[in-house]
């Protein structure tokens, strides 16, 4: 398979920083509203802050890939006395719970990074910095990529079966 260069662009999370002020949750919302920034929920948002106010914890998650069906994993994990379990640090869209999906249709969200500008916007608004921006360089295998809108497409077949999506799309072809 061909080798090609590809810019890695990753963002480092400083937990113990975070006070759970949800501004990357409002800033990533209000940038994927349609219009750009008509609205802010931070339900909408590709990045969200798995809290517990008693045990003082506050763990930004960034929405990654759709899974079809949910983990066997359920190992819990006691970092600096507090216990996460292995849910918390998943980034799956996965059944099993109502993190990152769209609130009106369901579809699945995932970050992208703020394709188009020159650093995210969660990072440029987290006033702690908890959240940092990095990129480098790598050599990899070109490899075919599941876009947005495959995905989005897997989601809606997996919620209401082949034959009806392909109803719908008939129906949807036949108007002008
Ligand atoms: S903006 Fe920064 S401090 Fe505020 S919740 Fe997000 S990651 Fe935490
Ligand atoms: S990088 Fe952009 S898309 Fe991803 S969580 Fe941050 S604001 Fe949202």
């Amino acid at each position: 398979m061909a080798k090609i260069k590809k810019k890695i662009k990753s963002i480092r999370i400083d937990a113990d920083k975070c006070n759970g002020c949800r501004g990357c949750e409002i800033i990533c919302s209000a940038y994927h509203s349609n219009p750009r920034y008509s609205s802010n929920n931070p339900a909408r948002s590709r990045i969200q802050i798995i809290t517990n106010r008693l045990e003082n914890k506050w763990l930004p998650v960034f929405a990654g890939e759709y899974a079809p069906a949910e983990c066997m994993g359920r190992d819990k994990y006691v970092i600096d006395g507090k216990e996460y379990s292995e849910c918390d640090f998943c980034r799956a869209v996965c059944p099993s719970r109502d993190l990152f999906k769209e609130p009106d249709s369901g579809l699945p969200l995932k970050c992208d990074m703020c394709e188009g500008e020159e650093r995210p916007l969660c990072v440029q608004w987290c006033l702690n910095d908890v959240l940092i921006y990095e990129e480098r360089e790598e050599e990899v295998e070109e490899a075919v990529r599941m876009d947005d809108m495959e995905i989005g497409l897997t989601a809606i077949v997996d919620r209401f079966g082949l034959d009806k999506v392909m109803d719908a799309v008939a129906r949807m072809s036949r108007k002008d």
